[in-house]
């Protein structure tokens, strides 16, 4: 059981009130949006009976509200969804380092910050989702979108559609594609997209993968979960969408298919730091890895956890080739390709 509170300033003093700091209770900052987590949530509770009181907000507003805060946040633990976000957090000295063995250990090491010199680390990564392509089966060769290179490709024009260039996934996307490619190629890779765009972009992943169906669109590009939660879903429209769709895990035959994590962190100023820390180990465990894997149909990143969710071995067929680049090299091109979508007018 816990608290929801709104994010804005009229409510923080009341959170403030409630956030008392109390060794029974946990201050949560999530950016998870996933309503299968309340049962990751409920288990930690049920297993040490510490309390979440949880915030829910999108990356960039938990980054801005925990500035805002500064040392009054009230916040222990911070969870975003993308690698981006959590490497700004941790360059803008919002997390404090975590020491851990249990997390040393469990978490590989390119699922997590770099450690700092005193062997702290500043987050965890505990599941990744991978960014992959859509299809009209019918109207579209998996060949003409097996690479995000193809996405710009003259013979995919009016066929494209997206969420906005500007959010986090595909912020994320773009500056792994620069660290692969260069940054003279992905702007014109951009630029091409918006050329070849069915419609500007609007909406979710799944309104893109909708729009596939609905015929206004033919390709499309979202993450691994929300396809898997279509897979899966009994309502017979979802049904006959996934029918009509195919999934493709770009650039298998090159640097890889984009992968992003979902991870936490400590507060710099957390008022239950042990609990914080205990929350986090909790994250790792193999029923929490399990909640990850079958509730919201992400990979986890705990070693020796094996996944068991048939929508995801459907979906990538049991394996496929991620890139390996390093993490805070996709957070430091961001800037840079939110420059080049002004230029290229991809809104
Ligand atoms: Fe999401």
């Amino acid at each position: 059981m816990f608290k929801k509170l709104l994010l804005t300033t009229s409510t923080l003093l009341a959170a403030q009130a409630c956030f008392a700091q109390d060794a029974q209770v946990l201050n949560l900052y999530s950016a998870r949006h996933y309503s299968t987590d309340e049962a990751l949530y409920d288990n930690f509770t049920k297993a040490t009976g510490i309390k979440i009181n949880r915030v829910d907000a999108d990356d960039a507003g938990i980054l801005a509200r925990l500035k805002a805060e500064g040392t009054a946040s009230p916040a222990d633990v911070i969870l975003l969804v993308d690698a981006a976000r959590l490497t700004k957090g941790d360059a803008d000295g919002l997390f404090q380092p975590i020491k851990s063995k249990l997390l040393d250990d469990a978490i590989p090491a390119a699922y997590r910050a770099k450690p700092a010199a005193d062997g702290g680390t500043a987050w965890f990564g505990f599941s990744t989702r991978a960014r992959v392509i859509v299809y009209d089966k019918v109207k579209v060769k998996k060949d003409d979108v097996d690479t995000y290179e193809e996405l710009a490709d003259a013979k995919n024009k009016g066929k494209v559609c997206l969420r906005s260039g500007s959010h986090p996934y595909n912020l994320s996307l773009f500056g792994a594609v620069m660290e692969h490619t260069g940054e003279a190629k992905t702007e014109a890779w951009l630029k091409g997209i918006v050329g070849n765009m069915a419609r500007d972009p609007k909406g979710g992943d799944t309104d893109q993968i909708k729009a596939v169906g609905s015929g206004e669109c033919q390709i499309a590009v979202s993450n691994t979960y929300y396809i898997a939660r279509l897979l899966r879903s009994a309502n017979p429209d979802d049904k006959a969408l996934m029918e009509k769709v195919g999934v493709v895990f770009p650039n298998q035959s090159s640097w890889g298919t984009h992968l992003n994590i979902a991870g936490g962190a400590v507060a710099k100023n957390a008022k239950n730091p042990a609990n914080a820390v205990r929350f986090l180990e909790y994250l790792a465990s193999a029923d929490a890895q399990n909640y990850f894997a079958n509730g919201n149909n992400e990979w986890p990143t705990a070693k020796g956890v094996q996944v068991t969710n048939p929508a995801l071995q459907a979906m990538s067929g049991g394996a496929f080739k991620s890139e390996t680049i390093p993490l805070a090299a996709v957070g430091a091109n961001q800037a840079k390709v939110q420059q080049m979508l002004d230029r290229v007018g991809f809104k």
